[in-house]
């Protein structure tokens, strides 16, 4: 397992997923093996924010070949055109670190090599 794709497991955590799975496609089905990931969420009916426990069950899979990508792309359904909690501007997910235009229209949540983690564009250099 990559830093990038361990990172991409936290992103969902981050974004208050109560589970979690990566799978792939039975042998039966035959070649190519496909790679899914899925996670569930729990939203409050009222506020429709996430919940760590109960609330109302909402679920986003994603598949790819590579596993990686699999989880990329989850990430790119769950938080492109959610809103920032922090900066409340709209997120925009990004699988590497060319961000530079993608900033001027919402906060940018992209990889940071040198910390192997997904950052988000309003939270500066603090640690
Ligand atoms: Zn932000």
């Amino acid at each position: 397992m990559t830093p990038k794709f361990l990172a991409a497991v936290q992103m969902i955590e981050r974004t208050g997923a109560q589970s979690f799975r990566i799978g792939w496609s039975d042998e039966d089905d035959g070649e190519p093996t496909v790679w899914y990931a899925t996670a569930t969420w729990g939203r409050d009916p009222a506020t429709g924010r996430p919940m760590p426990k109960g609330g109302r069950l909402a679920h986003e899979a994603a598949a790819a070949i590579h596993p990686e990508q699999a989880v990329l792309r989850l990430c790119e359904q769950v938080i492109d055109g959610g809103e920032c909690s922090h900066c409340h501007l709209p997120t925009i997910f990004v699988p590497d670190s060319d961000t530079e235009v993608l900033d001027l229209i919402g906060c940018v949540y992209a990889w940071d090599p040198e910390l192997e983690t997904f950052r988000r564009g309003c939270e500066g250099d603090e640690p």
